[in-house]
């Protein structure tokens, strides 16, 4: 699903006189995490630069999608975040630019190792760990014990119980195949992926659509980003997360200037300003998500899952973030679980 969003254009300056927000551009913002966040880092940019913002949020898969399709004739200027996997690939496939930029120096090394990899041209805005969210009323209700680790997602008790993304679409789920691949091995993951499919009852379009299923009770356990589950248990839902006992993966969520964009210079001004501790912080603050920030300024939100404490696999970022593997493995995924019946 895509959503577009035009801000107003006239804006109050900071002495309270009115300014037409025409005379410092316009910025078009591609966007991959959560609408509200999207929202809120659009409209505090504009206010805080007088750049005219449009704004498209779409998942992760899908705006690589729109880049490449739109990669004659660009039409975004800067994508932020959604994983970082599909950043590499399109820095990989030259649809994106190098940047280096003045505020690099605030951030955590794993956010600049994003950055390196990608030469120069995706760089870490957030971290966030891969995990199960349950429904823990759901569940009770149901006799069914929670799962804690992968191995308990085959069981028999979670049919029809589980909600994943569809890879395709969503960057999440990618991250959820990739780390599946380099904990058991590609054969064993996709034995795995097609044991898991009679539990699933369906793979929806958007990374966090599952959780929002657990958190209003229409499937008892999702595969998700585990920091996405304390956003809805802050909202008062009966969620909590585990993550697997045999290891899991993680996302750095990116940003990347596309080729080709028309509004270079707001391009540039909005990738600084993302990385500074206030706009790292709307995350939470207006978004009420809690990933890692990538700045170091930036707080840990209450709550957050501390990312030290859970047990990551060594990510293969280099190699899972290859345009050609990640095609491989979504292609394989879709013969032999997305169209099974
Ligand atoms: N929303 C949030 C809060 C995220 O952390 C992420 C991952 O980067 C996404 C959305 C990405 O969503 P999708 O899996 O649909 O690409």
């Amino acid at each position: 699903m895509q959503r577009r969003l035009l801000l107003p254009i006239l804006l109050i300056g900071p002495a309270g006189f009115t300014a037409p927000a025409a005379a410092q551009g316009s910025l078009n913002l591609y966007c991959s995490v959560q609408n509200e966040w999207c929202q809120a880092v659009a409209t505090n940019f504009q206010r805080d630069t007088g750049i005219r913002v449009s704004m498209t949020q779409r998942g992760s898969g899908e705006t690589l999608a729109a880049i490449r399709a739109e990669s004659q004739n660009p039409r975004g200027d800067v994508w932020f975040g959604g994983t970082g996997d599909p950043h590499l690939a399109a820095g990989e496939e030259n649809l994106t630019q190098a940047y280096e930029s003045a505020n690099n120096g605030g951030l955590h090394p794993w956010a600049l190792t994003q950055w390196r990899q990608s030469e120069r041209r995706a760089i870490g805005v957030y971290a966030g760990a891969v995990g199960f969210g349950i429904n823990t009323e759901l569940l009770a209700r149901k006799n069914i014990a929670p799962p804690a680790c992968w191995a308990d997602l085959l069981d028999a008790r979670f049919r029809g119980e589980i909600q994943i993304a569809n890879p395709n679409s969503s960057g999440t789920a990618y991250v959820v195949i990739a780390t599946l691949v380099q904990l058991m091995g590609e054969e064993p993951a996709f034995t795995y992926l097609r044991g898991l499919h009679p539990n699933v009852n369906s793979y929806t379009r958007s990374g966090t659509a599952p959780i929002k299923a657990v958190a209003r009770g229409e499937t008892g356990v999702s595969i998700s980003f585990v920091h996405d589950a304390v956003t809805e248990a802050n909202a008062g839902f009966p969620v909590t997360y585990a993550t697997p006992c045999e290891g899991t993966g993680y996302e750095i969520g990116s940003m990347s200037i596309i080729r080709g964009a028309r509004n270079l210079t707001q391009a540039r001004r909005f990738y600084d300003w993302a990385l500074t501790e206030p706009a790292q912080r709307l995350g939470f603050e207006a978004g009420g998500q809690l990933q890692q920030p990538s700045n170091t300024a930036a707080p840990l939100p209450p709550n957050a899952p501390d990312l030290s404490r859970i047990r990551l696999i060594e990510y293969d970022f280099a190699k899972y973030g290859r345009a050609a593997e990640r095609r491989r493995l979504i292609q394989r995924w879709d013969r032999e679980v997305g169209s099974a019946p």
